[in-house]
């Protein structure tokens, strides 16, 4: 049961992206691109010359990786089933693209070069595409997601990953996430780069990032519920009033920087604001004087004070 659900919330967060709309013309083609990166293959034939397939388990993903290539490049692939003894006898969809589809996309994404005589060759075998927009960076993460993506169930604990198959799409990813702002981790697993996030502000904020907000939204649920059910078990223990009223405050803190990660991402904050609203959040029942302390560069409580109030603005503008 345990198994199950956890797998469904990644479903769901892939359920969920997958049903946006395509966007910008700029980040459909990052999206594309990541999934190339994840999921697409090079082969060149005799005869029929240069395609490009990409082999995907979601259904889901692959109708979006078609309307994507369709509606972007003006490109029609082919689709077909194959099962696969490596995943236990899965089935995977496959959608191809051949000859001047296969070389519109290689263009698009910079994989070509033209010589003199107008003849075409292969100038790279992965894609090279500028991000320099937001908008780009969140698309290309949500691709990569969907194509070599996965996240713990939030009552399990707090772990998102993606696979970088190659180092190529491990240097992108890294340098997206630190524009971002979001720290991460690396580690390998039979022979492949795993790029992961710990902690539940970095996933929701990831998961805004790319577009989920619903499933954002789920999984604070699931953390509220946690925390409630850890509250009541301290409130059954707390019978001096300051220390309620204390609790209290801390609580609606917490709750408003929650609406502020909601509504816009707690990575579009100041980094000083930033630092103080992830460990309120963290840390309801805290005093204000106690969370200074916890700060890397600790401050005073009128200093806190300030800071917090700054928050609860900032929250109140949001509504
Ligand atoms: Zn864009």
């Amino acid at each position: 049961m345990r198994a199950k659900e956890r797998q469904s919330f990644a479903a769901l967060v892939r359920e969920e992206l997958i049903r946006l709309p395509a966007g910008k013309p700029c980040c459909m083609l990052s999206e594309i691109s990541a999934l190339t990166q994840t999921s697409g293959h090079l082969a060149l034939r005799g005869g029929s010359g240069l395609s490009v397939s990409y082999r995907l388990e979601d259904a889901g993903v692959a109708r979006r990786l078609f309307q994507l290539l369709k509606k972007r490049l003006g490109v029609n692939p082919s689709l077909h089933f194959t099962q696969t003894s490596r995943l236990g006898g899965r089935r995977l969809c496959v959608l191809t693209l051949s000859g001047e589809d296969a070389k519109s996309l290689l263009d698009a994404l910079h994989m070509t070069e033209t010589d003199e005589y107008g003849q075409m060759h292969l100038k790279r075998t992965a894609p090279r595409h500028p991000m320099t927009r937001q908008c780009c960076r969140r698309a290309f993460l949500r691709g990569v997601f969907l194509g070599a993506g996965t996240v713990t169930h939030p009552e399990k604990g707090y772990h998102f990953e993606w696979k970088a198959e190659d180092e190529q799409l491990l240097r992108i990813l890294g340098k997206l996430l630190e524009k971002c702002d979001l720290p991460f981790h690396t580690y390998q697993r039979k022979g492949q780069q795993i790029v992961y996030l710990k902690g539940a502000q970095q996933i929701a904020d990831v998961l805004a990032l790319m577009g989920a907000g619903q499933s954002v939204l789920q999984m604070e649920n699931i953390r509220i519920q946690k925390q409630l059910r850890a509250m009541a078990v301290r409130a059954a223990n707390c019978d001096e009033h300051n220390g309620e009223r204390m609790l209290d405050a801390g609580h609606r803190q917490a709750e408003a920087i929650r609406q502020i990660s909601l509504k816009q991402g707690l990575f579009t904050l100041p980094p000083t604001l930033q630092e103080v609203a992830r460990i309120r959040l963290e840390n309801p029942d805290l005093s204000l004087k106690d969370l200074g302390n916890m700060l890397k560069v600790p401050i005073g409580k009128s200093g806190i004070n300030h800071r917090m109030r700054r928050l609860m603005e900032i929250a109140e503008e949001l509504h």
